[in-house]
């Protein structure tokens, strides 16, 4: 890999790999972000690598990264984007070049932040993009649909309105979406839990609380994304609490979205939990067929319209593509994206056995991993029935590979460590922490194991 690597004005990628000119880029932000925001910020940022649908770029240090990703992420993304139609993520990377000058740049970077104007209304910005007209309906998403068109008619009728389902399957586009159809005649608050915080730590450090909560709290429709976010975070958890207390007491409409329902929510407190719960709760499903299809069919239209192109994709793979993608429909629209560009670089119609060759690594890298998963195939490869490996028992042949389970739940799924216990027979976090730290340990110390779990991994990858 290294040897076909380049390096040119910070710009690391393999040479094949290679369709972004990053200078080109680094100038549109100036134009997009004004002198001042691009020389403090935007132009420290490099290129490290780039991926059919995402990249990696490269921030000097985790302060700047956060701040980046706080303010100017979803700015930098759209921008991206015209330069990459197949873009849906961007990550950093904290790349430490001259660390010598670390102290002195620190101080110079934090005497900037002051400098700019920190406007909260920057963070209240809802994508134009993301609006009822271009939300299809669906049997999964139907009544999470009807719910949020209902809200905008009847303000306070369902209040709070909760709207839950797993990743990428239309949250935050529901609630942009209404956030945007009631923008005119309220005002309106749109925000992610995760920049809620970000603001409270801030309000915090300058010792200014008394601008964070009149800014929160005026707001006549509050819109905040992913609340599972302040799990765990008893002081976020208390500021929330009253936020939500003192809008609901002036009649403020909330929408809400979460991952799971308010019930499911641990390390939240229970006052929260039953507010959350105290309007109407809706969720949206995993897609089915036809809503996959006809997302593919109304995105192909989009992208025809937009760049004034022919797309040309035959029925046949467009089933093949909704009935291949099982997880989500960001991923539909990321594997949709993939294949356009493919054809437009080829200058050819797929065929169905091109699309296969196309995504063979994608469909294996998002099928979704999951502790019931890991379970199985551990107990399979080690040969052991699955209820003596979960069961209590300490003996080595069965230790090891509840240990090694243990270990790549945790490595391989989103699960916390209590969640992970609990799915083991209801064992304590400290014993699953225990278990990662000693086949870390012996996956450094010991080939075999090392092996092995190599090839339970690559089983895991490839079912
Ligand atoms: P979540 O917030 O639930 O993780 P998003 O709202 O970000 O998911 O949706 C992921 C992507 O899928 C977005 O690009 C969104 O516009 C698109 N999407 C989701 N559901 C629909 C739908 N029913 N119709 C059209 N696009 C959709
Ligand atoms: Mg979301």
């Amino acid at each position: 890999m290294e040897k076909n690597n380049i390096k040119k004005n910070n710009v690391y990628i393999s040479e094949e790999e290679k369709t972004l000119n990053w200078d080109e880029i680094q100038q549109s932000f100036q134009k997009v972000f004004g002198k001042e925001v691009y020389t403090s910020w935007l132009q420290k940022i490099s290129l490290v690598k780039e991926y059919n649908d995402y990249l990696i770029l490269g921030v000097p240090t985790r302060f700047f990264r956060d701040w980046i990703v706080s303010r100017y992420l979803d700015k930098i993304l759209e921008q991206v984007k015209n330069f990459k139609l197949s873009l849906n993520r961007i990550e950093f990377k904290i790349v430490d070049e001259n660390k010598n000058s670390s102290e002195l740049t620190k101080i110079e970077e934090l005497n900037k932040v002051t400098e700019i104007k920190d406007s909260l209304l920057n963070y209240n910005r809802l994508n134009s993009n993301l609006n009822f007209e271009n939300f299809i309906k669906g049997k999964s998403n139907d009544i999470a649909l009807s719910y949020s068109k209902k809200v905008c008619d009847h303000l306070s009728r369902y209040n709070p309105l909760y709207i839950c389902g797993g990743v990428g399957l239309g949250k935050t586009h529901l609630l942009n979406a209404i956030g945007l159809e009631l923008q005119a005649e309220n005002n309106v608050m749109f925000i992610s839990a995760e920049r809620f915080m970000y603001h409270f730590i801030k309000s915090i450090k300058k010792n200014d609380m008394v601008n964070f909560k009149d800014f929160f709290r005026k707001s006549s429709v509050f819109i905040i994304d992913d609340i599972q976010f302040i799990r765990g975070k008893e002081s976020l958890q208390e500021e929330f609490f009253h936020t939500f207390n003192s809008l609901m007491d002036k009649g403020s409409q909330i929408i809400i979205s979460a991952d799971r329902t308010p019930m499911k929510l641990d390390r939240i407190q229970e006052r929260i939990k039953s507010r959350l719960a105290g309007g109407l709760v809706v969720d949206i499903d995993v897609p089915d067929l036809e809503l996959k299809i006809n997302i593919i069919k109304k995105k192909i239209q989009e992208i025809e319209i937009q760049f004034k192109e022919k797309i040309n994709l035959s029925e046949e793979t467009i089933n093949y593509v909704a009935n291949e993608c099982k997880t989500n429909i960001r991923e539909l629209i990321g594997i949709l994206n993939r294949l356009i560009a493919f054809s437009r670089v080829h200058n050819k119609v797929l065929t169905v056995a091109d699309c296969k060759s196309i995504l063979k690594d994608v469909f294996t890298q998002i099928r979704i991993i999951t502790v019931d998963k890991i379970q199985n195939i551990v107990s399979n490869y080690y040969n052991i029935p699955l209820a003596e490996m979960l069961s209590q028992r300490r003996s080595r042949p069965l230790a090891r590979p509840r240990q090694i389970a243990m270990y790549l739940a945790k490595k391989m799924t989103t699960r916390s460590l209590p969640e992970i216990g609990r799915r083991f027979n209801n064992r304590d976090h400290t014993t699953v922490i225990h278990a990662v730290k000693t086949i870390s340990r012996l996956s450094e110390q010991d080939d075999e194991m090392r092996k092995n779990i190599n090839q339970i991994k690559s089983l895991l990858l490839d079912q």
